[in-house]
């Protein structure tokens, strides 16, 4: 029982979408050979794919379907779910619910058990603020591959595309095997290196930090500067050089405001409301 205490609300979550699109994938191979588990839609694996999601934005602001249907459809209700909860939260599909990101974490865990104090600091800042730009690479690369009808070669570069196919028994590129391998050696040194570097939908997502309604705020006059909620962020933000926090890559996963992080109390916040009204903690949206 304490060891179950012990793992976060975060995890538990991610781990429970990643087990759904494991099955969902698999049921994709089980409907091939007609035996098919009823209850779970073989496609959910497809709505939370890290490059899937600006091919399916793209094609569905493209297509020349009527837009009250296009609203209607599904896919319309799955992609206005998803802008209405990033444009409140910031990008929580990123920090709770994308299954790759969650391999990473997951890698994570190892990597910090080796190289302890040295995990996430192998690479410098002034490079990791340069590698940052690559993701934006990485979108405009998806957005040109859709739009000239060539999905085909985002699905064979995509990792998570490679990881599932493990479980829906589709074939597999050789070159996503290689980047997913690399990902996976990757996160055992940096924490999130897809996320970080190349994740098209990441890039997208995080543009809606820039004016999500809830953010991280720090009030400078009671924090410490211990530099402790910068250590637990697994984007690298310096979070300690913030106010109100409003980084492109923020996740929205909340590890920095866990009241076991910041050891000044009511100094760091996940809210809504501008730092003079942060005098009362319960009306603030805190975590763990
Ligand atoms: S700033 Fe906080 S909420 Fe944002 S990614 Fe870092 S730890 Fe998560
Ligand atoms: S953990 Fe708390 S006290 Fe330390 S730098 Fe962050 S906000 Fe300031």
């Amino acid at each position: 029982m304490k060891k179950i205490t012990k793992v976060n609300k975060r995890l538990l979550i991610q781990i429970a979408v990643l087990i759904t699109v494991i099955i969902s994938a698999f049921n994709h191979y089980l409907i091939s050979i007609n035996e098919p588990i009823p209850w779970i839609s073989e496609s959910i694996f497809h709505y939370i794919c890290p490059t899937c999601g600006v091919t399916s934005i793209y094609q569905f602001i493209t297509s020349s379907t009527l837009w009250v249907d296009k609203i209607k459809s599904i896919l319309g209700i799955v992609i206005g779910l998803s802008i209405i909860l990033t444009i409140i939260l910031g990008p929580v599909i990123c920090g709770f619910i994308c299954p790759f990101g969650v391999i990473q974490d997951l890698v994570a865990r190892v990597g910090k058990k080796i190289f302890r104090g040295k995990y996430n600091n192998f690479i410098s800042k002034k490079l990791d603020n340069k590698l940052e730009y690559l993701r934006y690479i990485s979108l405009v690369l998806a957005v040109i591959l859709t739009a000239s009808s060539s999905v085909m070669v985002l699905e064979a570069i995509n990792p998570y595309h490679a990881f599932l196919g493990i479980f829906n028994r589709s074939s597999i590129s050789l070159i996503g095997v290689f980047i997913l391998i690399l990902i996976i050696l990757g996160s055992l040194f940096i924490q999130r290196p897809w996320c970080k570097y190349l994740c098209p939908y990441g890039a997208f997502l995080g543009i809606f930090n820039k004016f999500k309604v809830f953010r991280v705020v720090r009030d400078k006059d009671r924090c410490l500067n211990c530099k402790r909620c910068n250590k637990k962020c697994p984007m690298g933000i310096e979070i300690q050089t913030n106010q109100a926090l409003r980084d492109v890559r923020c996740i929205s996963c909340l590890d920095c405001v866990d009241k076991k992080v910041c050891p000044k109390a009511n100094t760091i916040y996940f809210t809504s409301k501008d730092l003079e009204e942060n005098t009362n903690l319960d009306e603030s949206l805190e975590v763990k």
